[in-house]
C-alpha cells in the first residue's frame, strides 16, 4: 500500500525562490539558545513535523529561519498558539501560504499542522485538487 504524501512546493514570501527540494524545504537557520547558524531541511510533507540539520537543536530550541537565496528572514510577528514560539511563514506555490512554530519538536512545527481547520480544509482541497467532505 502506498501512502500518497502531499509535498508542499514553498517559496520565500520575499525574493520567490522555490524552496522545496524533493520532499524537503531548505532553509537558513539561527538557532537562538546557541548562537549557531547552519541549515535546516524540514519535511515538506503536509502535517509531518521532522527535520534534519546538521546543527545541534535540542528539543524544544527555537530557530530563527532565513531565506538561503536571498537572506531575508521569514518569521512573522505571530506566536504559536501552542508554545508561544515564533512563527514562520512561507509562500505556497498554488497560492496563500503556511504557517509553522520554530520551536523543536513543538507540534505547531509541522507544516499546515495547527491552525484554522477550515483553512486547513480548503488548503488540502486546493491541493489535492479534489474535494474532501
Ligand atoms: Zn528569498
Ligand atoms: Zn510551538
Amino acid at each position: 500500500m502506498t501512502k500518497h504524501l502531499l509535498v508542499l512546493q514553498l517559496r520565500c514570501p520575499q525574493c520567490g525562490a522555490c524552496l522545496t527540494e524533493g520532499t524537503q524545504v531548505l532553509l537558513d537557520a539561527h538557532v537562538q539558545d546557541t548562537h549557531q547558524d547552519g541549515t535546516v531541511r524540514l519535511s515538506a510533507v503536509f502535517g509531518e513535523y521532522t527535520c534534519e540539520t546538521d546543527l545541534k537543536l535540542p528539543e524544544g530550541a527555537i530557530v530563527e529561519f532565513r531565506c538561503p537565496h536571498c537572506d531575508a528572514s521569514v518569521m512573522i510577528p505571530s506566536t504559536c498558539k501552542v508554545c508561544k514560539a515564533p512563527m514562520v511563514s512561507l509562500n505556497l506555490d498554488q497560492g496563500g501560504y503556511v504557517e509553522f512554530c520554530s520551536r523543536r519538536g513543538c507540534k505547531g512545527h509541522a507544516l499546515g499542522g495547527i491552525g484554522n481547520i477550515d483553512d486547513l480544509m480548503s488548503l488540502m482541497n486546493r491541493m489535492l485538487d479534489t474535494p474532501f467532505d
